[in-house]
């Protein structure tokens, strides 16, 4: 696509990289049918190609209003697109970069505003966000349903996790919601992978990935976070850990970008690529194990709710589904599973109805098949399908670690 940068666009720190992604789109619009948002709205600027057109406008110095922002609000990054695209367009980094300029020139409304810097200032913070969520599970009864959706009925105890003895070491990214929502999975993890003569080292400095604040637009303290972590991880890496394993597939992906992020950081860009070389989702890890000799006797009906990020953002699509079946699980079918199902990091509350009805319409699909139980890779979806109070929806190990527990 033809594109000519207006002069202030020029400054842009990645200025060109923009432009390359504009003119990487041949504006064809395969993208545009597999967009979760188009499908619903039916309006080409709630699609790929639409968004890519109004990011272009703004880049060109065209005036910038509250509804070019809304359309890319509506975006669930869930990257899609992307995996449709024969092109190649990096479809999000655009989007980051168009977000950024829209929201300098269009102010939002007061609500909106403390929504965002209320969800910045709590979800990045674990011991924060667990006392909020601890308190909000003893006064669930008397919260609006809205509100009560987000929390879980019930939290399942962690267990113990195993103490290093191993050789083989890796570090576990712990993350920001997950250890007070369901910090079983990193507990399952570290069992499963213990049994295999893997051990993790707990690295408790490192914490929030960055992913909320950068996807909320405040994308400078994403990359501080970035910085910190690295430096956590650092000394670990040094002396040896084999992978980063991250067993939330949207703290995956964000990590994964850090080194893409970080290039231009003198200090940090070598270190930011290792880092991501390195980072593993827990099916990367497990698959090329010998999962058999585990002797699991799985019975379970399961139905996989395979999140955005692990398949569209790390091409993982389809990993977790086969490591599942060679552990002996029966996998029911799950219709359009390349569909997002509306959580999208803070989207089930920046854009509550579109979530719901996402939500939904990916539950009728996950249930077409009887399932006993969801599984899923990301507690974003996890928490925000379970929150339906349908089906139940764990992560996946935990399913396989109650399996090898016989606890189903
Ligand atoms: S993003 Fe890709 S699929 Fe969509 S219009 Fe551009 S080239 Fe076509
Ligand atoms: S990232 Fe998802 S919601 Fe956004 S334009 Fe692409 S397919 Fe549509």
């Amino acid at each position: 696509m033809q594109t000519h940068l207006s002069e202030s666009a020029r400054h842009l720190a990645r200025a060109e990289e923009a432009e390359s992604i504009l003119r990487s789109c041949v504006h064809c619009g395969f993208c545009t049918a597999t967009c979760p948002t188009y499908q619903l709205l039916g309006d080409e600027l709630d699609g790929p190609r639409g968004r890519i057109y109004l990011i272009k406008q703004v880049l060109e110095g065209e005036p910038v209003t509250a509804s070019t922002q809304l359309h890319l609000d509506r975006c669930l990054t869930c990257r899609n697109c992307e995996t449709t695209c024969p092109s190649g367009v990096k479809y999000h980094d655009l989007l980051d970069i168009g977000r950024a300029v829209v929201d300098q020139q269009v102010p939002r409304p007061l609500g909106q505003r403390l929504l965002r810097e209320g969800l910045r200032a709590v979800v990045p913070h674990p011991a924060l966000f667990k006392a909020l969520t601890r308190t909000g599970q003893v006064l669930r009864p008397l919260l609006p349903a809205g509100l009560k959706a987000k929390l879980p009925a019930r939290v399942a105890d962690p267990g113990q996790r195993p103490a290093p003895r191993h050789t083989r070491r890796v570090l576990l990214l712990e993350g920001c919601v997950q250890p007070a929502l369901s910090p079983n999975t990193n507990a399952a993890a570290a069992r499963l992978l213990d049994r295999l003569g893997i051990s993790v080292e707990a690295v408790r400095q490192a914490g929030c990935c960055g992913a909320v604040d950068y996807h909320l637009n405040a994308q400078e303290q994403g990359l501080q976070r970035a910085r910190h972590n690295i430096d956590a991880w650092w000394p670990a890496i040094e002396a040896g850990a084999e992978a980063l394993v991250v067993t939330a597939s949207g703290c995956g992906a964000f990590v994964h970008e850090y080194g893409h992020l970080l290039e231009k950081d003198p200090s940090y860009a070598a270190k930011a690529a290792r880092v991501s070389a390195l980072a593993r989702d827990l099916v990367e890890v497990l698959r090329d194990e010998p999962v058999e000799q585990l002797g699991l006797c799985a019975e379970q009906r399961l139905a996989f709710h395979c999140p955005c990020t692990l398949q569209h953002a790390l091409k993982l699509g389809g990993a977790v589904e086969a490591l599942l079946v060679r552990l002996g699980f029966t996998l029911t079918p799950v219709p359009d599973g390349h569909l997002c199902c509306g959580s999208a990091g803070t989207y089930s509350l920046t854009q509550p109805a579109l979530s719901r009805q996402l939500r939904d319409n990916r539950l009728n699909a996950l249930e077409s098949g009887k399932p006993q139980v969801i599984a899923t890779a990301n507690i974003g979806c996890q928490t925000h399908l379970d929150g339906a109070g349908r089906t139940p929806v764990r992560h996946w190990i935990e399913i396989v670690d109650a399996a090898l527990n016989q606890e189903l």
